[in-house]
């Protein structure tokens, strides 16, 4: 089974993603986790998104799509999640192809609901644990990244509801409600 987790940054994609990876044996797929580990060691792709990611815009669709080609020739175990991907029409026409030369199948895509007024709180929040716990906060999390990465999920990654409705894959859930009834949400749809 292959999914994508769709929603704005804070909608708690990895939250997410991260219990099916437990529970289902699935999978994981977070471009951000991927181009963070390549910013983190330094890799002349690292060094050309560091000030991309920063300011919170989205790195080239060529990136990201090398990035989950690869991926997709590895292993499969239960499955792929797609944390953070597709996030442009192209990337997501991209991935269609990429499953189909794997002789593989896109089973939902579900959109995590949420209201922008949490999110921000959220995103906020998560810097500001960081920076109790003594550990340095993601370098896009503050309020003028956090703008600027909510206005590249309204301009180029929410036409993908449209998209993926009308494909007939979409589901949604309300990112609103607890972690656990998230969760449950979720499992009803997976079955
Ligand atoms: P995330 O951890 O998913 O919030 O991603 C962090 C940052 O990585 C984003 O703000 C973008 O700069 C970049 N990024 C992650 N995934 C993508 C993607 N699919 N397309 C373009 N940029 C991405």
């Amino acid at each position: 089974m292959n999914i994508i987790l769709l929603g704005p940054p804070g909608a708690g994609k990895g939250t997410q993603a991260a219990k099916l990876v437990e529970e289902r044996d699935m999978i994981q797929l977070s471009t951000g986790d991927m181009l963070r580990a390549a910013k983190t060691s330094g890799t002349e792709m690292g060094k050309k998104v560091a000030a991309i990611m920063d300011a919170g815009e989205l790195v080239t669709d060529e990136i990201v799509i090398g990035l989950i080609r690869e991926k997709l020739q590895g292993e499969k175990k239960g499955g792929f999640i797609f944390d953070g991907f597709p996030r442009t029409l192209p990337q997501a026409d991209a991935l269609g192809q990429l499953l189909a030369e794997q002789g593989e199948t896109l089973d939902a895509v579900i959109e995590m609901q949420v209201n922008d007024e949490v999110l921000v709180g959220r995103i906020v929040g998560r810097a500001e644990e960081a920076r109790k716990a003594g550990q340095p906060a993601r370098a896009d999390d503050n309020e003028e990244s956090l703008k600027i990465r909510l206005m590249e999920y309204y301009k180029k990654t929410s036409p993908l509801i449209g998209y993926y409705w009308a494909k007939g894959d979409l589901k949604t859930v309300d990112g609103l409600a607890s972690i656990d009834e998230v969760s449950e949400q979720i499992a009803n749809i997976l079955g």
